[in-house]
C-alpha cells in the first residue's frame, strides 16, 4: 500500500503536514475491505484520494491532510455510500 501512495505522488508537488484542527493532524484511512470502488471520494475531493486502476479501490493521496483539504477529506468520507473512509 505504502508504494502505492508513493507511486501515486510522484510528479506532485511536496505536500506539507501542517498541523491542522487545533494543532492535531488530520488523518483519513480506506477500509479496503468495505471499499467498492465507486468512486465518489475521489470526484468528491481529488485532492485527498485517488483510484486504484487496477482494481479502483480509493487511495489516500493527502494523510495527514494538509492545511486547507480538510473540508475536501470530510466531504470525500461523507460521501462514501460504504461508509469505508475515517477521518481522524
Ligand atoms: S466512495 Fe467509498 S466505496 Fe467508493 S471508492 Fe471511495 S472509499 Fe471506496
Amino acid at each position: 500500500m505504502l508504494i502505492l501512495v508513493l507511486l501515486c505522488q510522484q510528479g506532485r508537488p511536496p505536500v506539507a503536514a501542517t498541523p491542522t484542527r487545533g494543532g492535531e493532524e488530520m488523518h483519513v484511512t480506506v477500509d479496503l475491505g468495505a471499499c467498492q470502488g465507486h468512486g465518489v471520494c475521489h470526484m468528491s475531493a481529488p485532492d485527498v484520494f485517488e483510484l486504484d486502476e487496477t482494481d479502483g479501490h480509493a487511495i489516500v493521496v493527502a494523510d495527514p491532510v494538509p492545511a486547507g483539504l480538510e473540508a475536501d477529506a470530510q466531504l470525500g468520507a461523507d460521501s462514501c455510500p460504504e461508509r469505508a473512509i475515517t477521518v481522524s
